[in-house]
């Protein structure tokens, strides 16, 4: 049973957020040692309280339990392990070399945290992309404001229990709500906003930030392309495929958005993807209410605004491969491939989000390149080829977040790499070490080492002939 949610007033963001600035000066001075402590304690309470975050995302969106452990739990633990064992290395000083002209004096980088962060968060991973970016918030050594998404009330309840049961109030708070919360929340001058979201959301969340000059990460989303060329391994990359796009019912930010696959090979790859649908979704060959591994869309606007684009392409002469049964009363749409999709159709231009995937042929890479690049720049890109030469090709003529060869998805959740798209798709990195330095500042700091600086030789009057040599020798060689 979930709880009543208590939304706080304005007054009480106010002061939370007052509080919060005082803490995160005392935070300044706080021993790595001891974030290290609250991070390595907090890995163990989410193991501890892992079946009630199992409980809670399921009742939103029936994402089955084990599901939840891989891409909502994992990740977050995943993400405090790396934290635990590189804090020591990332939050070093960092030595930094004098150029000949800074002869005599000794710089460093050296990693503050920015102070009162927010986080907002969206519903499709609702535990993930809430507690992710807090990782990095807290290794950094700031506090957090948290808002997830109203649109997984159980999981957003429980997160404002497991925050309030672990952390002190002034160190890490959960606001429930929706936009009303958000734009109060975003009228206060937070030293960061981490945003994860949608583009038109990501625009507002901005604006907002505009007005304080808060520095801000917004990860969001957009149409990741999947190129499938001839020279593709089609059983393999249809089952990728359909693991990426089909896996939390195709809401993930980075799910293969359509598929350009060359049209030598598009009937094979069609054939194949529909099996592989099958065995990674289905039981006793079909995909039902009944399916164990199949989430549900999460809430009937969204089953409404798929339902829109799909009698859209239907009516600019889609063919459906695989698919077609849904359920209103349920949420419930079956895995759905398309073919002959019209370019002008909506399905080619909006996020699709859930679990349609259309499939377009292409002939000349050149063609298949127009086709990416007349979109914005998306959040990933996928390529199935054993061709470097046009893999290379195109990735030299296309822009994205992030590329995957001959995978999709898995990038997520790898610890060394960044994470995080460009302009549409989103601006600046999370993950690891790049979260952490999201959430820092880099400050360098100069120390004159001794009592003679050889800028001064600069320093005017500017009459002199010996200066006037110097500066001639430094415009030309230094
Ligand atoms: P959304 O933008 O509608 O909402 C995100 C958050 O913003 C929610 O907490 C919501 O309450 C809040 N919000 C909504 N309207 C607001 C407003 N006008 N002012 C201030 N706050 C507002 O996104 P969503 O529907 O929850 O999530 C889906 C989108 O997120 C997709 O576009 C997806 O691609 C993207 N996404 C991106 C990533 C990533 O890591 N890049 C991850 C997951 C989802």
């Amino acid at each position: 049973m979930i709880t009543e949610a208590i939304f706080a007033t304005k007054e009480q963001i106010q002061k939370t957020f007052s509080s919060h600035q005082i803490k995160s000066i005392q935070l300044r001075k706080q021993p790595i040692a001891d974030r290290k402590k609250l991070l390595r304690r907090f890995s163990d309470f989410i193991l501890s309280n892992r079946e009630r975050i199992g409980n809670a995302v399921h009742n939103d969106f029936k994402k089955p339990l084990m599901e939840v452990d891989l891409s909502e739990i994992y990740p977050v633990l995943s993400e405090l392990r790396h934290a635990i064992e590189k804090l020591d290395q990332w939050t070093a000083p960092q030595k930094i070399d004098a150029p000949l002209t800074y002869l005599g004096t000794r710089s460093k980088i050296v990693f503050e945290p920015k102070g009162v962060c927010l986080i907002i968060a969206p519903w499709n991973y609702p535990f993930s992309l809430c507690l992710g970016p807090l990782v990095s918030c807290l290794a950094a050594g700031n506090t957090a404001i948290i808002k997830p998404s109203e649109l997984t009330p159980h999981t957003a309840r429980l997160i404002a229990e497991l925050v309030r049961e672990f952390f002190e109030e002034d160190v890490v708070t959960v606001f429930e709500g929706g936009q009303d919360v958000s734009t109060e929340l975003l009228r206060l001058p937070f030293d960061h906003i981490f945003f994860t979201g949608s583009p038109a959301v990501g625009k507002v969340v901005m604006k907002a930030a505009a007005e304080n000059l808060t520095s801000v990460t917004l990860e969001l989303g957009g149409k990741s392309p999947t190129i499938v060329d001839k020279t593709a391994r089609i059983d393999d990359a249809a089952k990728r495929i359909a693991f990426g796009k089909f896996l939390n019912n195709g809401q993930t930010c980075i799910a293969p958005d359509y598929v350009l696959v060359h049209h030598e090979v598009k009937d094979k790859f069609v054939e194949a993807l529909k099996r592989e649908v099958l065995l990674l979704f289905g039981e006793n060959s079909k995909i039902d209410e009944a399916s164990f591994s199949y989430s549900r869309i999460v809430n009937q606007r969204h089953f409404k605004r798929l339902s829109g684009l799909i009698e859209d392409s239907l009516s600019t002469g889609a063919k459906i491969e695989m698919g077609g049964f849904v359920n209103e009363q349920t949420n419930f749409i079956h895995p759905m491939i398309l073919t002959n999709v019209a370019a002008s159709s909506r399905m080619m231009e909006e996020e699709i989000f859930g679990p349609v995937l259309p499939i377009t042929s292409y002939s000349t890479d050149d063609e298949m390149i127009e086709i990416i690049n007349s979109k914005p720049k998306p959040l990933a890109l996928y390529v199935f080829s054993h061709n470097s030469g046009s893999r290379n090709k195109l990735l030299a003529a296309t822009s994205a977040g992030t590329v995957c060869i001959n995978e999709c998805v898995i990038q997520f959740t790898h610890a060394n790499l960044p994470f995080g798209g460009v302009n549409n798709s989103g601006i600046g990195k999370s993950h690891g070490y790049y979260g952490f330095l999201e959430f820092s500042n880099q400050k360098p700091v100069l120390q004159q080492m001794s009592r003679f600086s050889s800028i001064e030789m600069l320093y005017p009057p500017f009459r002199s002939k010996l200066k006037q040599s110097i500066v001639k020798l430094m415009l030309k060689y230094f």
